[in-house]
């Protein structure tokens, strides 16, 4: 069985006393109502660590204002159901009070990364995240920490902040993992309508075309984003955010790709909002 933790000192006496043991520490933080692409992480980590934290935190303050936070899907039974099965050592789920006794007044502001893509549209999404998972560094001190590629520019994010603020962390990507028809698992898929789950899968179908468009020699960032949206017009239930060709390593604008890629998307379908990526090698 999953032992929970829910306070930070207890965490951290736990983690101490296995530390001394010579135990090396995974980390996979989430916001829980867990799925096979969750599990996927934890299965990566429980093979690389000796020992694994699974952290579920709904972290207020990455959501933005008029965002889902409140209606945010949760099953903390199910979840630990999930992590005991996968063998993990211990569930850490602190209350909103015991992350943030007070009105914090410190952030991390990772800065470039962040003006593109989701950060454009979900201003101080970033800031939330980076604050919250480099609180979790500080209370877990993991050797790893496992964070998946379906949130692909999360990802950049987080190295960047380990790289330039000397964390002494590894940071794990996993790649994204898809339901059978192709559309990108998330907890927020809970939202879709069995029809808009239906049309959700089109999502990495336009990205899937417009891969084939660039392997076949279309170069151009903005025929390919045409090309999706041309594509996208056939199902008009998909409201699109935004479709960004950029540099796959420092998520730099590009105006011809000539060095590997991705093509970045956000949708609206119903209340949820999806996004997914591809990369272009
Ligand atoms: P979340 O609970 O949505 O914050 O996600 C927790 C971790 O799981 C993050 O590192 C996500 O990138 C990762 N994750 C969520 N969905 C997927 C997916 N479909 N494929 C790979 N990783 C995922």
């Amino acid at each position: 069985m999953v032992k929970v933790e829910r306070k930070i000192n207890g965490l951290r006496e736990k983690i101490n006393r296995l530390k001394k043991k010579g135990k090396t520490i995974g980390l996979v933080p989430t916001m829980g109502f867990l799925h096979e692409a969750h599990l996927a992480l934890v299965r990566k980590a429980v093979r690389r660590d000796d020992v694994v934290v699974v952290s579920i935190f709904v972290n207020p303050t990455q959501f933005g204002e008029g965002e889902d936070y409140e209606s945010y899907p949760r099953d903390e039974k199910r979840d630990l159901e999930l992590l005991s099965n996968e063998g993990v050592d211990i569930a850490f789920i602190p209350a909103v009070e015991e992350m943030y006794p007070e009105e914090p007044l410190t952030f991390i502001n990772v800065e470039k990364l962040t003006e593109c893509m989701c950060g454009k549209y979900r201003p101080g999404h970033f800031r939330g995240v980076a604050t919250v998972v480099a609180k979790l560094f500080n209370i877990v001190e993991p050797n790893r920490a496992y964070f998946g590629k379906k949130d692909y520019q999360q990802l950049k994010v987080l190295e960047r902040m380990v790289k330039d603020l000397n964390f002494p962390v590894e940071i794990v990507p996993v790649g994204t993992i898809r339901e059978p028809n192709g559309l990108a698992m998330s907890s927020r898929n809970k939202y879709l309508t069995e029809e808009e789950r239906k049309v959700a899968k089109e999502l990495y179908g336009s990205l899937l075309k417009a891969r084939s468009a660039y392997r076949n020699g279309e170069t151009s960032p903005e025929q390919l984003v045409e090309k999706i949206k041309n594509y996208l017009k056939n199902f008009p239930e998909i409201k699109i955010e935004y479709i960004e060709v950029r540099n796959k390593k420092n998520l730099e604008e590009l105006n011809e790709i000539a060095e590997p890629a991705i093509i970045a998307l956000a949708a609206y379908l119903g209340r949820a909002r999806l996004i997914d990526h591809i990369e272009l090698n």
